[in-house]
């Protein structure tokens, strides 16, 4: 219903619409981006459960749109004041089925194929019944692993777990790899442009550990300019500044990401989410290119994705809230910095104040009147200690 209802608006503003059918998001951008489209429309609850539904949209970059102009887009929907082109100026539809292959040979050309095929991983994917039921299985297997499947039917009542791929949801595919005694487990939230990593021995890898692997990999190979937002865990840049590059923080969202590393020029980029950024391929979260280059890093260095993970430094975080009027929010936000003044501070989303060996970030919530707490230590004891301080902060700015 809403694939129509889509269609049926941009044919009625005059657009031409190439439908490209069943399709992870960053295959559609890419498939903008590569054919020089106007623009795209994704129909996708992304990670969120199957009863909700959303409308992503891409730019001709193949890049999501900023917040600002979906709420234009918003604006306009509700005023009904459409420019509406004359009967004969009506656009027109079209199926296109090479989207998947345009794709996937994007990707191919940017992996070292021939370690991967020497290599030979066994590789257990779980597309979640979405979208990369129709690439990552198929592109893995294309580069040179042995694939396993498991929900790699596509049905968009996501039968066989919750589309969103954290560790919990995951448990068949961490049972799978360790009876399989499989490499490694890849799986994806609904449209793929997300991917988690299940290791050797079937543990989930955390998103902010798998993201300064990856981010550690390209600069090694690619000196330069890391960039993610300020909710990250510090082991991203220990990791990036090591291998000889640098990290900027951007605010909590990944348009924003991908925006950042198209205007800065940036190597790489991403979230603790599993979205991952490879600009040389998209200005996008993506899934393919993500499982691709974990299957590559796996197979130049020879050794186990758990032993891998050993060169990231672990740090401990804790998320917690502390209730905040919302009329009192930039008041208090503001009051936040001048109390932390002494210390350093990063006001790029929120405020994050840096302490002995960690950090403490108080973010406003979208939709509830309290502030979001996230605390990173080196140790349980420091991540507790800045979570302290963040209340403290926080009660401060409250009573003044
Ligand atoms: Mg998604």
């Amino acid at each position: 219903m809403l694939r129509g209802a889509v269609v049926s608006g941009l044919l009625a503003s005059g657009a031409h619409v190439l439908d490209l059918g069943i399709l992870p998001t960053p295959a559609e951008q890419y498939y903008v981006k590569e054919r020089k489209l106007a623009g795209g429309v994704v129909v996708t609850a992304s990670h969120n459960p199957p009863e909700w539904n959303g409308i992503k949209v891409v730019d001709g970059n193949g890049m999501e749109i900023p917040r600002e102009t979906e709420e234009t887009i918003e604006g306009l929907v509700e005023s009904g004041a459409f420019a509406a082109p004359a009967w004969q100026d009506i656009g027109g539809t079209a199926a296109a089925t090479d989207g998947p292959d345009l794709y996937m040979r994007g990707i191919a050309a940017k992996v070292d194929r021939e370690a991967i095929a020497k290599r030979n991983p066994h590789v257990v994917v779980d597309p979640g019944n979405g979208a990369a039921c129709v690439t990552t299985p198929f592109l893995l297997r294309d580069l040179g692993c042995r694939v396993t499947t498991l929900n790699a039917q596509p049905d968009g009542a996501f039968p066989g777990r919750k589309p969103e791929p954290t560790a919990e949801n995951l448990e068949h595919l961490r049972t799978m790899v360790r009876a399989l005694t499989a490499d490694l487990g890849i799986a994806h939230d609904g449209d793929a442009d997300r991917a988690a990593i299940i290791d050797e021995r079937g543990d989930f890898v955390d998103g902010d550990r798998l993201l300064a692997l990856l981010a550690g990999e390209v600069v090694r190979r690619t000196p330069g300019l890391v960039v993610t937002p300020v909710s990250s865990s510090s082991c991203v840049e220990d990791v990036v500044r090591a291998a000889g590059g640098r990290v900027e923080y951007t605010k909590v969202g990944a348009p924003l990401v991908a925006r950042a590393i198209y205007g800065k020029g940036a190597v790489f980029g991403g979230e603790e989410n599993g979205g991952m950024i490879f600009p040389e391929h998209l200005f996008a979260r993506d899934g393919g290119m993500t499982a691709a280059k974990v299957v590559e890093l796996l197979s130049r260095r020879g050794e186990t994705f758990s032993s891998l993970l050993k060169s990231v430094p672990r740090y401990y975080l804790k998320k917690s809230s502390v209730p905040c009027p919302r009329d009192r929010r930039e008041a208090v936000l503001a009051r936040l910095k001048s109390l932390a003044a002494d210390r350093k501070v990063d006001a790029t989303d929120g405020v994050k104040v840096y302490g002995e060996g960690g950090w403490v970030l108080l973010r406003p919530s979208g939709t509830e009147a309290i502030l979001r707490m996230y605390a990173e230590g080196k140790t349980p004891e420091q991540a507790e200690a800045m979570r302290a301080l963040g209340e403290k902060l926080v009660r401060e700015a409250l009573a003044t």
